[in-house]
């Protein structure tokens, strides 16, 4: 549910064609609620609508059910992955089969409650806005070890990268066709789509929502995917990490001169004492360390630059269903061709 923000009054919408992209990996229990609560919103909007979902390599029966659904759920249009690609290469690929001049992205797991969709719409549909995200108002944030990480992980990225993105929000929202275009024409296979939509700009605003339980399932991003991500959003938007060990360097050569300068002092006014093999044990452990570290980062910027220069497609379709034509691929991330089966 909204928590009633003052909307715009509602004017007819300017979209010809409102479109939802919905990820899904293993979400066959949460289907036939989500489409109950979805579908009666969309046909409150007022405008033509359809809903794209990407059946992300789900283990469990979720494309069987999504191609039973295209019988009762009007408009549906369901796509499913070669394997499973992860959620964000999932919402990229539903956004490339969008049409709409406004578009919805959102979970699944009705965590993102369909109720906020109109409001998300309004605000768009103003004109003053091209994107317009939901956020988190709702206070409990899970266990204390994902918030303390989720936490960390926030400060690092405003701290590193060039630019910022808003703890409290997360894709949902409503993007404007021209975000969308802008957002697949950047190719790069390391995906932090928040951070793509930043770095994209246009005019953003944000609408309080208050986010829900998970219905069914479990949520399927464990703790070391989560670091996983972190890592791939610094390092994909900024370079201090490389940048940094150079700053350390300095710091830790100039202070070895100094040091050396008082041994000799030292040695000249008092005469050579005793070696101290213990600071010199801890000098020698400490700097490995810190090379090890700095090797460590290049080796995750070189990484990167790796699969970056491969050009894989960044998914490959298996199937699809309720699309009339071949959709337009985004111009610098070449797909597979999908297999057209309507049924
Ligand atoms: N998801 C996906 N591929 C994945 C993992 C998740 O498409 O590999 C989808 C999932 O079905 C859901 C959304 O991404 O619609 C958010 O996932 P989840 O609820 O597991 O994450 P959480 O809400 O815990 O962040
Ligand atoms: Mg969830």
């Amino acid at each position: 549910m909204t928590s009633a923000p003052a909307s715009p009054t509602r004017t007819p919408l300017r979209a010809r064609l409102v479109s939802v992209v919905l990820p899904m990996h293993n979400e066959r229990d949460g289907l036939d609620r989500l489409f109950g609560r979805l579908v009666p919103v969309l046909e409150s909007l007022g405008a033509p609508f359809e809903i794209v979902c990407v059946d992300d390599g789900s283990r469990d029966d979720t494309w069987a059910r999504l191609k039973e659904a295209r019988a009762r759920v009007p408009n549906l249009k369901i796509v499913t992955f070669s394997r499973n690609f992860g959620k964000e290469i999932a919402v990229t690929a539903g956004l490339a089969h969008t049409k709409g001049d406004v578009v919805i992205v959102m979970d699944s797991d009705l965590q993102h409650p369909p109720e906020a969709i109109p409001d998300l719409v309004a605000h768009w549909n103003g004109g003053d806005f091209d994107v317009v995200f939901a956020r988190r108002v709702d206070l409990d944030r899970g266990t204390f070890l994902r918030n303390a990480f989720s936490q960390a992980f926030y400060r690092a990225f405003d701290y590193m990268s060039e630019i910022s993105v808003d703890r409290e929000t997360g894709d949902f929202g409503a993007y404007d066709r021209k975000v969308i275009d802008a957002f697949l024409a950047m190719p790069e296979r390391n995906r932090f789509n928040r951070g793509l939509f930043a770095w994209a700009g246009f005019r953003t605003t944000t609408l309080p929502v208050t986010m829900e339980e998970r219905q069914t399932g479990a949520s399927s991003w464990g703790f070391v995917k989560l670091v996983r991500l972190a890592i791939a959003a610094i390092t994909s938007f900024g370079t201090l990490p490389l940048k940094i060990w150079a700053v350390i360097g300095t710091i830790v050569s100039l202070s070895s001169l100094l040091y050396g300068a008082w041994v000799v002092m030292k040695t000249l006014i008092f005469g050579a004492d005793v070696p101290g093999f213990p600071s010199l044990m801890v000098a020698i452990l400490f700097f490995s360390g810190i090379q090890l570290v700095g090797l460590g980062i290049i080796g995750e910027y070189l990484g990167q630059v790796f699969f970056e220069v491969k050009r894989r497609p960044l998914y490959f379709v298996r199937e699809t269903h309720g699309f009339d034509e071949t959709p337009a691929a985004p111009a610098a991330a070449p797909q597979s061709h999908p297999t057209e089966t309507r049924g």
